[in-house]
């Protein structure tokens, strides 16, 4: 072994784990132990059942303290089990944690290797590795910092609503932010909800409101993250305010100014209804909509496109909120956590053509029909037809885009359930004969099943098959101006063509097209999908992989309400705790710059996957910021000036423990 730089007598003790007979089943535990006591520096080697336990980790402190010992190897299981344990007892009984090494000899050795024999070997060699490192190991301090204790929710469909309103109850403040006009994403859209077909609106709108009103809220709508700096805890964030050419301090409401546009009727797709209505350049979104305040569109607005309309709108407001020369505004917070509530975009299905989406008018989508059954929507909650008669029968294709390796793979979860919800509305409605085509009916939810047990009973018809195209090609007289609906009933093995007024396709949900840009600004994952991807599915569902990044509601994946609500409440709990601790501790193994050694090349600076690296203009050479490093040693191996090092992985330490493993 190369000398030992630093002063002192190494004194190590070694303690192999049996780990019931995970390990002591393969690996001679008795031999490893001689071979260890053997080994230069160790003072003490011990074996224990289980080394993990209250009386091992007993074994390792009085060891400490009564021999003297000032480093510590364990040899057991995988370190992401009991690194941490093992590093608490080294502690508490007075030596710095990180005087401790462990050898993975499960995992590593007894589960993977066949042979007793060559176990034993290699578990002597793993002790050996372990035993040689430890020597040049350096007492590392944790640093601890502030933690700011507010909180930025980005999205204000239910997921933001909840886990917003969540915080600020619990006394701390928030920043909403939402990037269309109102709060309330897509459930501010549907009528009922299933399956206890409450309305929609009775238990969002009262929280959307809450929202408003709650002194810990700041509501920023129509805006957008534009960067985010800094580190858990610590978050600088630049929030783009979008010009809404009304100003929501003054804006009641009133309608006053949209009465009185030189537009007399709406002339503009309707985004809130899907395109189901029209609106004026001037426009509230909905009558619920928070901020209840009036909008701009300046892609459709006189004003703004020739600079000669007579402005009758800003006449007609009494309060003068309208002010054409608004401009886009940067606003600048500090927050301690930050909360991703970004929601879905449902599948496009024009990209199925023989679905006849945007060909045939009477082929709608599942969105679109929930406008039509509302009843604060474009026909008032009457289900009529474009051409306004009122469909006699209507067929409800499942799974669209869904559960189709040329499309989307996953099932969406929710289609199910709403086509079950549409087909109840619009057979209590209309007396409709209704059909719903299904690949597999899924319902596993609180009250799900029993709610598809009812639409049979109502007489909604169920088909199961993949449905194969929809048609206005009629081949009887029954079928002449109808839709034709082609599906292979795979109960009965026939291949049907059902004639339908009305075709509903339950569209699937999608990430939102702009995930990776949101990603990219926070730093998270998404999955090869394109959902956010959470640090651990089962047991960290709502964490990031970026330490004070969290994620809520269908941005991580295709869910209902309930799911979305229960998991924007664990997002905000898990907010809470970090933000209460006041200041968290950073685990010092972090890379680091010898000022020295650094030329200055840029290499580290774009390869850090967690931009953790910045220029030192005035010095000219790179600078890592302890507070975002991870750890994960991509600069140390790309730094062609060995300027880039590793706390607890530096060269000499690597070096020792090779050595140790070879000869
Ligand atoms: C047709 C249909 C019917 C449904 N019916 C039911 C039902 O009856 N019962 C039920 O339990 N579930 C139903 N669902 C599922 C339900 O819509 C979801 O569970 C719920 O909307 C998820 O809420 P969310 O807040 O996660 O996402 P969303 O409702 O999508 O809200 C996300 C919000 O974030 C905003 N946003 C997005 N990106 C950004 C950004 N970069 N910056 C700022 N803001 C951003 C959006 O504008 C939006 O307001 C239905 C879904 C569909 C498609
Ligand atoms: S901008 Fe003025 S007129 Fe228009 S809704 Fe608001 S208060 Fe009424
Ligand atoms: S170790 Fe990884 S996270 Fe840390 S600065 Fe280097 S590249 Fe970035």
């Amino acid at each position: 072994m190369k000398s030992v730089k630093h002063n002192g007598e190494i004194r190590i003790g070694v303690y192999i784990c049996h780990c019931g007979t995970n390990i002591a089943g393969k690996v001679k535990i008795e031999e490893v132990v001689k071979y260890a006591q053997n080994l230069p520096n160790v003072i003490v080697a011990r074996d224990y059942k289980y080394m993990c336990s209250d009386p091992g980790q007993d074994l390792i402190k009085k060891d400490i303290k009564e021999l003297k010992l000032n480093r510590i190897v364990v040899a057991s299981c995988s370190p992401h089990l009991h690194e941490h344990t093992f590093r608490k007892a080294a502690e508490e009984a007075g030596l710095n944690p990180f005087y401790f090494q462990m050898a993975n000899i499960r995992e590593h050795v007894s589960w993977v290797t066949k042979d007793s024999k060559e176990a034993t070997e290699k578990a002597k060699a793993m002790v050996k590795a372990a035993v040689y490192r430890v020597v040049f190991h350096e007492a590392l301090e944790k640093k601890k910092e502030k933690i700011n204790p507010d909180v930025l929710i980005i999205g204000g469909g239910i997921a933001g609503i909840t886990a917003a309103l969540t915080i600020a109850d619990a006394g701390k403040k928030v920043y909403l932010v939402e990037r269309e006009p109102s709060i309330g994403g897509h459930m501010a859209k549907f009528d009922k909800t299933f399956p206890t077909l409450d309305c929609a609106s009775c238990i969002l709108t009262p929280k959307m409101t809450a929202v408003k009103d709650h002194p810990n809220i700041t509501l920023l709508t129509y805006s957008e993250v534009e960067n985010v700096d800094g580190y858990v805890g610590n978050f600088k964030v630049k929030i783009r305010k979008k010009p809404r050419y009304v100003d929501i301090e003054k804006c009641v409401g009133c309608y006053e100014c949209i009465k009185n546009c030189v537009y007399k009727e709406g002339k503009f797709p309707n985004e809130f209804d899907e395109g189901l209505s029209k609106r004026k350049p001037i426009y509230i979104p909905f009558p619920q909509a928070v901020p209840l305040a009036a909008i701009i569109d300046p892609a459709t607005c006189i004003q703004f496109l020739s600079g000669k309309c007579k402005k009758a709108c800003q006449e007609a407001c009494e309060r003068g909120a309208i002010d054409f020369n608004m401009r886009e505004e940067i606003i600048e917070v500090e927050v301690g956590a930050i909360i991703v509530a970004t929601g879905f975009k449902i599948f496009d299905p024009s990209q199925i053509p023989q679905y006849g989406y945007g060909r045939y008018p009477n082929v709608y989508t599942s969105l679109e029909v929930e406008r039509l059954v509302n009843s604060s929507g474009p026909t008032g909650g009457e289900i009529i037809l474009r051409d306004g008669r009122t469909p006699k029968s209507v067929g409800i294709v499942h799974c669209v885009g869904s559960r189709d390796k040329n499309y989307n793979i996953w099932c969406s979860r929710v289609c199910c359930m709403y086509s079950l919800k549409l087909a109840h509305l619009i057979k209590e409605r209309t007396g409709a004969e209704v059909y719903n085509f299904y690949i597999d009916m899924r319902t596993p939810g609180k009250g799900y099943e029993e709610f598809y047990l009812k639409l049979m009973e109502e007489g909604v018809h169920f088909i199961r098959g993949k449905v194969a195209e929809v048609t206005d090609w009629a081949i009887t007289p029954e079928e002449e101006g109808k839709l034709i609906i082609r599906v292979e009933d795979t109960l009965i093995g026939v291949v049907r063509r059902i004639p339908v007024d009305m075709v509903i396709l339950s569209v699937g949900l999608t990430p939102q097209p702009d995930a990776d840009e949101v990603r990219r600004l926070l730093n998270i994952s998404c999955s090869k999908e394109g959902w956010f991807l959470e640090r651990h599915p089962k047991l960290a569902p709502v964490s990031t992989f970026t330490d004070g990044v969290f994620i809520a509601g269908a941005c991580q994946g295709p869910k209902d309400i309930p799911d979305t609500v229960a998991q924007a409440e664990a997002a905000a709990a898990e907010a809470l705790a970090l933000i209460d601790k006041s200041e968290i501790t950073l685990e010092p193994n972090t890379a680091f710059i010898d000022e020295e050694k650094c030329s200055g090349c840029h290499v580290c600076i774009a390869l850090c996957p967690y931009s953790a690296i910045s220029f030192n203009e005035e010095k000219k050479i790179a600078h890592i910021n302890e507070a975002l490093c991870k750890g994960c040693g991509v600069c140390v191996a790309a730094c062609p000036s060995k300027a880039a090092q590793q706390r607890l992985f530096l060269d000499e330490q690597i070096y020792a423990e090779i050595e140790g493993a070879l000869v």
